[in-house]
């Protein structure tokens, strides 16, 4: 019945005073076609998009997507605007062989890097230089067609519960790593809330950009045979505490990891293999 998003990896930005825009990207590495990717950034917006914010209206679709494409939608939290910019893969996954499925994924990410650390080491450097990075992808696991059984109660994996466990299972054996993880935890108190977030993972999600009455209140929903899953209660799914987590209480600890982490790695490798990465100016004047 539920769908099931998991945030494994993340990439962040720099804290900047002049920042003034969140970009979050979302890319799907086993997502295939037709697991709602588009439909929860569709839900991701709806939920939360700022209703005076101008180009965008509770009826908007995202179209279906044939091609690494952004959207970015002006959103208000806790009386802020943020620009939060989501990029939508297509269906990677989709093939016979998907053993390198992942590749255009990684090559995205660190085309955002080059292009910052090319600003970064220009001699004219921008005041505030134009940031595409990225800072959380969210990998979509589909919770139907998997052949595990579950010893708890018996049935073959239409079951929440246990397929959560299952993955997080295959995660550890894997030794796949997944954000917050437990070396970046700062202090006791750090420590304690992400054991919650590492506990909750990998997070049901419903997705749905469809409204229904429920009480006398619209909520977007999905209906089933049982009823309408109500996309933001608690109690049905887990889409609001993943959208809580990566843009509400994560979202400064994701724009840090991103830049002093795997940024600067990506630029000491960089540097370090070009005997220094040369001035973009200075290149083109042949000096
Ligand atoms: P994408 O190809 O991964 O972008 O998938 P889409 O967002 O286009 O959704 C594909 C289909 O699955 C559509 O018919 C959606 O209505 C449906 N769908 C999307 N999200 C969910 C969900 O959370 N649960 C269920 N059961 N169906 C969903
Ligand atoms: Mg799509």
């Amino acid at each position: 019945m539920f769908d099931t998003a998991s945030i494994i990896s993340h990439q962040k930005r720099t804290p900047t005073a002049s920042f003034s825009g969140l970009l979050i990207r979302s890319f799907s590495l086993s997502g295939h076609s037709g697991l709602g990717k588009s439909t929860l950034v569709n839900t991701l917006f709806k939920s939360q998009v700022s209703r005076r914010s101008a180009g965008w209206s509770r009826d908007d679709k995202i179209p279906k997507t044939v091609e690494i494409k952004s959207v970015s939608h002006v959103i208000e939290e806790g009386g802020v605007k943020m620009k939060l910019t989501v990029v939508d893969t297509p269906g990677f996954g989709d093939l016979i062989n998907n053993d390198n499925c992942w590749e255009p994924i990684c090559k995205y990410i660190n085309e955002q890097y080059e292009k910052f650390l090319r600003e970064e080491v220009n001699i004219t450097r921008k005041k505030r230089i134009p940031d595409t990075r990225v800072h959380c992808c969210l990998y979509f696991i589909s919770p139907t067609g998997h052949s595990y059984y579950c010893q708890m109660c018996g049935f073959t994996l239409a079951c929440s519960p246990c397929f959560v466990m299952q993955v997080k299972k295959e995660l550890e054996m894997n030794g796949i790593e997944f954000y917050p993880q437990k070396e970046f935890d700062e202090d006791m108190e750090d420590k304690s809330d992400n054991d919650k977030i590492r506990e909750a993972m990998p997070f049901a999600v419903v997705g749905s950009d469809k409204e229904y009455q429920v009480n006398g209140k619209r909520v977007l929903g999905r209906k089933t045979a049982w009823g309408v899953v109500e996309v933001e209660n608690m109690t049905h799914c887990e889409f609001a505490q993943l959208r809580d987590f990566i843009i509400r209480s994560h979202l400064q600890d994701l724009k840090e990891v991103t830049h002093n982490i795997h940024y600067e790695t990506y630029r000491a490798k960089r540097l370090h293999e070009n005997g220094g990465l040369h001035p973009v100016d200075t290149q083109e004047s042949n000096l």
